[in-house]
C-alpha cells in the first residue's frame, strides 16, 4: 500500500527516524545506498537528492555524472535490525533520473518498468514468486568468510538447532517486520545451504524485495558472526544455490495461464510464453546466471538444470509447471541462480514470455523422461538443447539475440557485455588450484 508524501514525513517522525537509506541497484546487481539524514527526507521525497553518477558500476561518463534519485513511495521500511534507541533507519527503493529529469537508461529498475509497460500494453500483469538459496559460512578470526559450515544438515532437517537454524529464524523474522509474506524457509540439500520464499508479487515489487532479501540476509547473518553467500556454486561436489522464479501473467484479474479446459489446465498463453523462455534461454542465461561460477551449477547431478526443456513434474526440466491451478497456475524457471541482478533477470524472462505470445512459439513437447539418463544423441533426435556451458557461451548468445538485447538497451547491454568480457578474460588466464594439483607433479 502506498503512502504519500505527508504519511512518509509522519511516521518517520513516530518512529525516531534518525537516517534514511536510499536504495538502488547497479548495472551488476550490487545494492547502492546514499544516507541521508532525516532533515533532507522532504527533499529526498521530491526527488531533488543529487549523486554522482560516475562512481556507480556502468552508470555514466565523468562529464554527465550528476544524476538524480526518486524514491518510490511504497518501498518506504525500517531497517529492524538497526538500534531504534536513538534513532532508527528507514529506507526508500529509488529510481535513477539524469539531469535532464529522464529516466536513466542505465538504471535497472527503469529497464524492467520499461518491460512491464510493454507487458501491460498488451493487457498483462506478471507476478513472480522468488525461491532464494544461499550458504551460510563462518568467519574465521579476522572475520572473513570461509567456505566452513557449522551444521550437518539435509533438505527439511529439523534435528538439532544449530546456529544457521537460528540464522535463517532472525531473517525470516526480519523479513517479516518490513512487510515481507515469508512463504517458507527451509534448510537445504547441502551443508550451511538453505531457502526462503516470500510471496509472489507483481514483477518490480518481486525484484526489490529480492534486492533487499539479499542485503537483509548478509546483514542478519553477520550479527551472527556467519557469512551468507549467494554465490551460485561454492563448493565442489555439493548443489548450488539456485534462485527458481515461479512466474504467471494476470488479465483482468484473472490468471491468463490457467485453462480448466486444457489436459494439463494450462491456457495457449501459458504454452507460448514458456515457447519464449525456452526460445531465449540461452541468451536470458547470460543475465540470470552472470558469473563465472553460474556455470557451475549448471551440471547433471545437482537438481540445477541443464538441458532446454519443459515438463509438468519432472524436476530435471529447466521450466516445470509446478501442480497448483486456477489462481495459482504458474511456470517455474529454474535456472535463475541469486547473483543475476533480479530487475534485469525479471526483465529479461518476461521480454522472452511476451515475444514467444506475441509470435505462438510452440514450447514442443514435454520432456517426460529423465533427460539426464538420455544419451546426447537421443536428445539430438528429441531436439533437447543445451544451456550454456560458460559465461563466454552465454555472452555469445546474448549478442546474437535481438529481442534480449533490446529489452536491456544499448546503455545497459554495451555495458554489461564488456564488464562480462573482462570477467571472462581475467578468469580464463588464472591457473587455479586443480591444474596445480593435476600437473605439477605430472609434467
Ligand atoms: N539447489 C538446486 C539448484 O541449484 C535446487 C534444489 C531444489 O530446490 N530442489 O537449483
Ligand atoms: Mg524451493
Ligand atoms: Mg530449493
Ligand atoms: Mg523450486
Amino acid at each position: 500500500m502506498s503512502l504519500t508524501k505527508e504519511e512518509i514525513l509522519q511516521k518517520s517522525e513516530e518512529l525516531n527516524v534518525k537516517f534514511i537509506r536510499l536504495q538502488f541497484t547497479d548495472i551488476l546487481g550490487i545494492t547502492k545506498n546514499v544516507a541521508i539524514t532525516i532533515e533532507q527526507l522532504e527533499d529526498a521525497l521530491d526527488g531533488e537528492i543529487m549523486f554522482d553518477g560516475s562512481s556507480i558500476e556502468g552508470f555514466t561518463r565523468i562529464q554527465e555524472s550528476d544524476m538524480y534519485l526518486k524514491p518510490d513511495y511504497e518501498t518506504f521500511t525500517i531497517f529492524p535490525w538497526r538500534p531504534q534507541d536513538d534513532g532508527s533507519v528507514a529506507r526508500l527503493i529509488c529510481d535513477v533520473y539524469t539531469a535532464d529529469g529522464e529516466p536513466f537508461s542505465g538504471g535497472p529498475r527503469n529497464i524492467l518498468k520499461k518491460v512491464i509497460e510493454e507487458a501491460e500494453e498488451l493487457g498483462y500483469e506478471m507476478f513472480a514468486g522468488p525461491e532464494p538459496e544461499f550458504f551460510l559460512f563462518e568467519t574465521d578470526e579476522n572475520g572473513e568468510p570461509t567456505t566452513k559450515t557449522n551444521d550437518k544438515g539435509g533438505y527439511f532437517d529439523l534435528s538439532p538447532v544449530d546456529l544457521g537454524h537460528n540464522t535463517r529464524r532472525d531473517i525470516s523474522l526480519a523479513l517479516d517486520a518490513m512487510g515481507f509474506e515469508v512463504e517458507a524457509s527451509h534448510h537445504e540439500v547441502a551443508p550451511g545451504q538453505h531457502e526462503i520464499d516470500f510471496k509472489y508479487a507483481d514483477a518490480l515489487r518481486t525484484a526489490d524485495n529480492i534486492a533487499t532479501f539479499k542485503f537483509v540476509t548478509k546483514a542478519i547473518a553477520k550479527d551472527h558472526g556467519l557469512h551468507a553467500t549467494f554465490m551460485p556454486k561454492p563448493i565442489f561436489g555439493e548443489n548450488g544455490s539456485g534462485m527458481h522464479v515461479n512466474q504467471s501473467l494476470f488479465q483482468d484479474g484473472e490468471n491468463a495461464f490457467y485453462d480448466p479446459e486444457d489436459e494439463r489446465g494450462l491456457s495457449e498463453i501459458a504454452y507460448y510464453y514458456i515457447g519464449g523462455l525456452l526460445k531465449h534461454a540461452k541468451a536470458i542465461a547470460a543475465i540470470t546466471n552472470p558469473t563465472v561460477n553460474s556455470y557451475k551449477r549448471l551440471v547433471p547431478g545437482y537438481e540445477a538444470p541443464v538441458y532446454i526443456s519443459w515438463s509438468g513434474a519432472n524436476r530435471s526440466a529447466l521450466v516445470r509447471i509446478p501442480a497448483s491451478r486456477g489462481i495459482g497456475t504458474r511456470v517455474e524457471l529454474r535456472n535463475p541462480d541469486p547473483a543475476a541482478n533480479p530487475y534485469l533477470a525479471m526483465a529479461v524472462m518476461l521480454k522472452a514470455g511476451l515475444d514467444g505470445i506475441k509470435n505462438k512459439i510452440d514450447p514442443g513437447k514435454e520432456a517426460l523422461d529423465n533427460i539426464y539418463d538420455m544419451t546426447a544423441s537421443e536428445r539430438k533426435d528429441a531436439g533437447i538443447e543445451s544451456l550454456p556451458g560458460d559465461l563466454t557461451e552465454a555472452i555469445t548468445e546474448l549478442q546474437q539475440n535481438e529481442v534480449i538485447k533490446s529489452a536491456l538497451g544499448d546503455h545497459t547491454y554495451n555495458h554489461f557485455v564488456k564488464a562480462k568480457t573482462i570477467e571472462w578474460n581475467v578468469y580464463k588466464t588464472q591457473v587455479h588450484q586443480w591444474e596445480l594439483d593435476q600437473y605439477l607433479e605430472t609434467f
